[in-house]
């Protein structure tokens, strides 16, 4: 008879030490956060969006501006078209034409 002999509640205390979401450091902005499932890297899903970002940003950023400035021309022209003049919202950088 050679049973190993651990507690019970020592068992259960183990196993639940060994399910419990490690502590991690957002690597974002700095924070403790526990990871659950310990497939989470961020903190946060804002967090996640803005390392996201940082990789994205620097390759893209041409292309995102440009995006940008189409989109700003477009619902500029839009609130033109509308005309009422509600003047809500930041008006759009003027472009060099
Ligand atoms: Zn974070």
């Amino acid at each position: 008879m050679a049973w190993v002999m651990i507690d019970v509640s020592e068992a259960a205390r183990l196993l639940a030490a060994r399910r419990k979401p490690k502590p991690r450091t957002c690597p974002v902005c700095g924070g403790q956060f526990e990871a659950v499932g310990g497939r989470s890297k961020y903190c946060s899903k804002r967090c996640a969006n803005r390392a996201y970002w940082q990789r994205y940003y620097p390759r893209h950023r041409e292309e995102y501006l440009a995006r940008q400035r189409e989109r700003q021309r477009e619902r500029y022209h839009r609130q033109k078209a509308q005309a009422s003049g509600a003047g809500e919202g930041t008006p759009p950088d003027r472009q060099p034409s």
